[in-house]
């Protein structure tokens, strides 16, 4: 097996820590732990000045290798590009796109820094895995700098219309910095169907099934819907039901039913959209006002960008209204908790919760919903409401599924899962649970490492050359 590379912006740590890792760095690290590797991204570290060359850590058979970024170049990299200009627009918000030539610019050159950086660990037969926007050009620099190995690349996120991608000035390089791989993976067909029709309209490429092709070469665009590693998370749920935190959360509610929600705080994720729909159930149903009890928890999020202060504030004042109206002096409707918890007491709390309340405008796919269906007690499970506009939608279908824009339809699907019966809910929860198992974690891992490793060794189209000013060592 070659050995594998996994480049992302940020690294997952090794050795310590090991309990707060998330389901995917651990899929990733298990994968370099058997075939041995490195993983290569930012450091965290910001530095005033030149940064000093890569850091490497031996963890067995797998090298931790990072890099810090300079002040200004991290900002307009991080903060700017990537999180002000292409995360809006990659989840249809060309609206709240805010765009500059030099943000781009240094965004660019993040990422030629990171390839000189990589180029220098790199053996020949190695094979390299590219993860999410932040890194789009990272495989078209590699080539230019002589890579001839097999480079996939895995987006997170969703991808628009090729009519909403275009809304980007410099979108002609983001479709020149895909079709540098050898395969590309999206969430969902959907997003791999859009992704392909950008290269057609942007590059005259010739599509032919999931294959790009032109003169020069060819590349695949494929979904490989991310999962979760649904057989621990339901131990862990298991276990921490029982947990203090757990027991404190239950014994509040005083025999109220939950409704829980988890979400960064994200324009993306809906709140505003959400506190609407729990504020016509409360006008619509208000026998239900002292049954239940609605839990939001939203760890704040990228507090740099202005578009995330703005929903910040908007959140909190629409909560405030709603509280201040319907809550009596032993209750209020929504709890909201601006922090982030734990996984395992997450898991806890999903599973303590009747219904899980997952309602994006757009997701890739959407993590806590699969969770939420992995903590619930086969015996007695609660309901998934679930925003067809998630990725995970197109598994989860046994959800009751809801547009996030329509506050009728979603206070009826809360209505409706509150009151919904248990032979229903084990059905729906049984149907949820079987995707689950056809599709884990370790699956579409190997699924993409697999496809990545099969592809016929044809260097795909190359497009970009390097701007000279990072020297590359031999
Ligand atoms: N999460 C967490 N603590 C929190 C809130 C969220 O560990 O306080 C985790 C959650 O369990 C999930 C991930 O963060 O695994 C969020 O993933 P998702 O795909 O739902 O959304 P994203 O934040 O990646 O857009």
């Amino acid at each position: 097996m070659p050995r594998l590379i996994v480049v992302s912006n940020r690294v997952a740590h090794f050795g310590q820590d090991e309990a707060n890792t998330g389901g995917l760095a651990t899929a990733l690290k298990s994968a370099l732990e058997d075939q041995g590797g490195i993983w290569f991204g930012w450091s965290g570290e910001v530095v005033d000045g030149e940064p000093s060359p890569p850091k490497r850590e031996q963890y067995g058979a797998v090298t931790r290798a990072t890099v810090d970024l300079e002040r200004d170049a991290f900002h307009k990299f991080y903060t700017g590009f990537s999180n002000g200009a292409l995360w809006p627009l990659l989840h249809y918000r060309a609206d709240l796109m805010d765009f500059h030539h030099a943000e781009h610019e240094a965004y660019q050159q993040v990422n030629e820094r990171f390839a000189a950086a990589l180029m220098r660990l790199l053996r020949p037969d190695d094979v390299i895995w590219v993860h999410d926007y932040h890194l789009f050009p990272l495989g078209s620099y590699l080539r230019a700098m002589g890579a001839h190995h097999r480079i996939g690349f895995f987006l997170h996120t969703p991808f628009p219309p090729w009519q909403v991608m275009s809304a980007l000035p410099v979108h002609a390089r983001i479709a020149e910095a895909l079709a540098a791989y050898d395969i590309v993976g999206t969430q969902t067909d959907d997003d791999a169907q859009c992704m392909r029709e950008f290269l057609r309209r942007t590059l005259h490429l010739t599509v032919v099934g999931e294959e790009c092709r032109s003169a020069r070469g060819r590349m695949r665009i494929s979904a490989f819907p991310i999962s979760i590693d649904g057989d621990r998370i339901a131990a862990d749920a298991a276990r921490t039901v029982g947990s203090l935190a757990s027991q404190n959360l239950l014994k509040s509610l005083d025999g109220r039913a939950l409704v829980i929600s988890v979400d960064r705080l994200d324009y993306t994720k809906g709140i505003p959209q959400r506190i609407a729909a729990i504020e016509y159930f409360l006008k619509r149903f208000p026998e239900r006002l002292n049954d239940v009890s609605f839990l939001q928890i939203a760890p704040p999020s990228r507090d740099q960008v202005p578009a995330y202060r703005r929903l910040r504030k908007a959140v909190e004042e629409a909560i405030g209204r709603l509280n201040g109206q319907y809550a009596g002096f032993d209750s209020v409707p929504i709890t909201y908790l601006r922090k982030s918890f734990a996984q395992s007491t997450l898991f806890g709390f999903y599973r303590a919760a009747n219904v899980g309340l997952v309602t994006p405008l757009r997701d890739g796919m959407n993590l806590v919903a699969k969770e939420y269906v992995a903590c619930q007690d086969p015996r007695n499970p609660g309901v998934l409401v679930l925003s067809s506009m998630a990725g995970a939608a197109k598994e989860l279908d046994a959800a009751l599924l809801v547009n996030p824009h329509d506050p009728i339809a979603a206070s009826a699907a809360i209505r409706q899962a509150l009151d919904m019966p248990l032979g229903e809910r084990i059905e729906r929860h049984q149907a949820l649970m079987q995707r689950l198992k056809e599709n884990d974690l370790e699956t579409w891992r190997d699924n993409f490492l697999r496809s990545l490793i099969n592809r016929p060794q044809e260097i795909p189209i190359p497009h970009l050359k390097p701007s000279g000013v990072i020297a590359v060592a031999p």
